[in-house]
Parts: structure tokens; C-alpha cells; sequence
């Protein structure tokens, strides 16, 4: 319980009756602690605790619960003298929650009013081995997503917009010997093609130290989005409840620090590749990297936004390191800052924004294009698809933005001017905060 086992007395025993754990009462009274009354006559039995009060007969389903009936799976009888009682239904009146290890044959109890919900990991520096479940397989169908973990888990469930997802994050869970893909970045996605509301379903081990799995439901064309979870055996079942056009869509409710937005800031080229040399001589990567410093810079004191760069100085991640470090963090948004060049054509000017073929990332690619282009004042180029790995290969909505051409003269003075790098990391930070709804 909360942790920590239980020391039974040795003359009792828990055992399975109809599929239900049975424990003898005296392990309520003993160790959950939870106050008794045995009416020998009635063959009934009180358990109080605070306000609540449950009454149980022996060999009867029915039992009382405050002053409602209610029945049970299995009825409480006498085992070897003893008075058995099932746990789950005892202690989930009693406002613990209780959780079934199948291969252990292990029932956690929780009591959820001392505990707070997120971050086990942290709230105890003891019993750090008992708080960490993990995961073994990750199923979607029929609008259900089906989590089974060895060990318990407090899952944390919420809803985002910008694009409509379903979050599940798993405090103090890792991935155990799951049957489902993992990459070397311990990311993978499921297969749900034949899915209509569903675009993605992917999850990752999203945080190690206290460590977190996250499972992120992409929804499609969904404009409200319910759902209810329950934990059943070592099973965590989330049902979507996907509803039509005409429902107010749910509010925003960001729960702990999983409401908290990771951006990705890739500012392009780097170190030994300088990117395109520009009509004054001076390389994209400079441009590139003034202007990411100060998107950072605005973006920073954001309080729901973690912002991370690709590159803080004159360094060079290969493309592929860039896009394994968004997918590693499970980013929520992926922005890679360019500058363009013809230089057979000087005259070529404008902004022009790409992204690839993933739902939402057109989105946020006009959201930053509309902005970028006010504070660069230059032709509207157009937001376009582009087949460019960093965009291509990151599994949230990126965009690769080509901010102005660096082989034309005018172009190339906007973009090294301080004050325009300035209004255009605006339009680039809000138009990440507009997209994701902050
Ligand atoms: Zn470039």
C-alpha cells in the first residue's frame, strides 16, 4: 500500500475467489487500518472510515454502501474461519485505488487523497523500486487505447488542441519488454490505419529521470474530444469517445507539467556546413542562428513552453541527430530557421514557409507564414509542401521556414538587421503560441 508492503499476519491468507482477490478482514481492520464491526448474528459486517460507511453479509452479493445497495462480483464468506471480504471493492469505497499485477499476482493499493498525482518519483526518496511500473503493450482499437503496465501506474490524462490529441502520461513507468516497436530513442508509433479519427497514435519514454512514458493520440477532424479510464486487472483502458461537429469543443485542461509545450528551435546548418554564403559574403548559418537566439530569447520566459535548440553556438548536428532530438523529447512543435538563395537569379525575393505531409503541420506552417510575412515585408512566397528530411522525418507538426533570400541585396539587409531579426523572432514566437493555443 502507497509503496510500501503490507506485513499480513502469518495465519492469514489472501486468496482468489471467482477471479476476485479475498482478504480476511482482519487485514482491513489491521492494515488498511479502516474501523470494523462484526455483528455475529446478522453475519454482517461494518468497515467505516471518515464519512463512509459499507456493510457486508456473509454469502450475499448485496451490500450496502452508505445507505445504497449495491452488488458485488463475489460475496464475502467465511474461509477457514475467516471472515474474506473482496479487496477491490473495500478498498475503492474507501477512496483507495487498487491495481491488479496479473504476472505477480500483486494488488497495489493507493490511497489517493495523500498522494499527489504527479511525479511519484519524486515524492518519496524511499521505495523508488516499487514506484516504477512498466510498460508491456500498447493496443488501439475500437476507439479504445489499451495500456498494459507490470506494476501500478497513476496515469495522468489530457486533452490538448492545436492539433486535437489525447495525452496519457505514466509517472514513474518505463518501457518493460514491450511487444510493440521502440526505436533507439525509445519512441515508436502504432499502426492505425483503418482508424478515421485517429491520425498517430505514438509514445515514448518522454522524461528518465524521474521517468515518464507518454502515449499521444493524434485525433482527426475530432471536435470534442471525452474520455474515460479505468484500471482494470494490470489493464489501463482509455475510451475515446469521438463526438461530432455540433459539440462545444472541451476546454484546454492541461494537468501537472505535462501541460507544458516543448518546442524545438533548429536553427539550420552549423559549424562545418555554413549553408548557402550570402551576396555579402557571409554565411546562412550566421543568420540562421542570430535569428533562432532570438526566438529563444522570447520564448524562454514562456512558462508553458520548454524550449530547446538544436544548436546554441557554431556547432553542427547532423539532420538526422536534429530530428532524433525532437522525436527523443516527443516535441510538441519542430521550427527549422533557413535562409534562401538563388544565386543565378539576384532578383529572387520573398518568405516562403514548407511542411511535409503530417496532419497540423500545414497548419502551423500558414499560422507562422501569416506572421513572418507581415514583420519581413517581403513577397509572399507561399507556404509549400517540401520533401526535406528535418521536416520530414520529425514526428510533430514542423516547419522549415526560408525567411528571406540571402542572394538578394535587399532581402539580405532585412535579415541582418537587428531590429528586423528582432520583429521577426516575434512573429515566430507568437505564431508558435497561437498554434498551440497559449
Ligand atoms: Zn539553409
Amino acid at each position: 500500500m502507497d509503496g510500501e508492503e503490507l506485513v499480513l499476519p502469518s495465519d492469514v491468507q489472501v486468496t482468489i475467489i471467482n477471479k476476485n482477490v479475498m482478504i480476511p478482514i482482519r487485514v482491513v481492520a489491521e492494515n488498511l487500518k479502516f474501523k470494523v464491526d462484526w455483528n455475529q448474528q446478522a453475519r454482517t459486517v461494518k468497515i467505516q472510515q471518515d464519512q463512509q460507511t459499507i456493510s457486508l453479509t456473509v454469502d450475499q452479493k448485496q451490500a450496502m454502501v452508505a445507505d445504497k445497495q449495491v452488488t458485488l462480483n463475489t460475496a464475502p464468506q467465511i474461509l477457514n474461519k475467516t471472515l474474506v471480504v473482496p479487496i477491490r471493492f473495500v478498498s475503492e469505497q474507501m477512496g483507495l485505488k487498487v491495481r491488479w499485477n496479473n504476472q505477480d499476482k500483486i494488488v497495489y493499493l493507493t490511497n489517493t487523497s495523500k498522494e499527489p498525482a504527479i511525479d511519484p518519483g519524486k515524492s518519496s526518496g524511499k521505495g523508488d523500486s516499487t514506484s516504477t511500473a512498466q510498460v508491456t503493450d500498447i493496443q488501439f482499437a475500437n476507439n479504445q487505447l489499451v495500456l498494459s503496465t507490470d506494476g501500478a501506474v497513476q496515469p495522468i490524462v489530457t486533452t490538448l488542441k492545436y492539433p486535437d490529441r489525447l495525452v496519457v502520461d505514466l509517472p514513474g513507468a518505463t518501457f518493460g519488454d514491450i511487444s510493440q516497436p521502440l526505436d533507439q530513442g525509445l519512441n515508436g508509433k502504432l499502426d492505425v490505419s483503418g482508424y478515421p479519427n485517429v491520425t498517430e497514435v505514438r509514445y515514448s519514454l518522454f522524461k528518465r529521470e524521474p521517468a515518464q512514458v507518454r502515449i499521444v493520440v493524434e485525433l482527426n477532424n475530432v471536435k470534442n474530444v471525452q474520455y474515460s479510464h479505468n484500471l482494470i486487472a494490470d489493464k489501463l483502458i482509455i475510451d475515446l469517445n469521438v463526438a461530432g461537429d455540433n459539440v462545444t469543443p472541451a476546454p484546454v485542461t492541461p494537468v501537472g507539467d505535462s501541460g507544458r509545450k516543448v518546442v524545438v528551435i533548429d536553427p539550420g546548418h552549423g559549424g562545418s556546413d555554413p549553408g548557402t554564403i550570402s551576396i555579402t559574403n557571409k554565411p546562412e548559418k550566421e543568420y540562421n542562428l542570430a535569428l533562432a537566439h532570438k526566438v529563444q530569447a522570447l520564448l524562454l520566459n514562456e512558462p508553458n513552453i520548454e524550449l530547446v535548440m538544436t544548436r546554441e553556438g557554431d556547432t553542427y548536428p547532423t539532420r538526422p541527430e536534429r530530428v532524433q532530438l525532437a522525436n527523443q523529447l516527443n516535441a510538441d512543435v519542430f521550427v527549422s530557421i533557413h535562409g534562401n538563395s538563388v544565386k543565378s537569379a539576384p532578383q529572387a525575393t520573398g518568405t516562403e514557409t514548407y511542411y511535409y505531409q503530417r496532419s497540423n503541420s500545414k497548419e502551423l506552417a500558414t499560422i507562422i507564414h501569416q506572421r513572418l510575412l507581415k514583420a519581413m515585408g517581403l513577397r509572399d512566397r507561399g507556404v509549400k509542401n517540401g520533401n526535406l528530411e528535418v521536416i520530414r522525418d520529425t514526428t510533430m507538426p514542423a516547419v522549415l521556414l526560408e525567411v528571406g533570400f540571402l542572394s538578394n541585396v535587399l532581402d539580405e539587409e532585412l535579415m541582418s538587421s537587428d531590429d528586423v531579426q528582432m520583429r521577426a523572432a516575434q512573429a515566430i514566437a507568437d505564431g508558435i503560441k497561437e498554434y498551440l493555443g497559449l
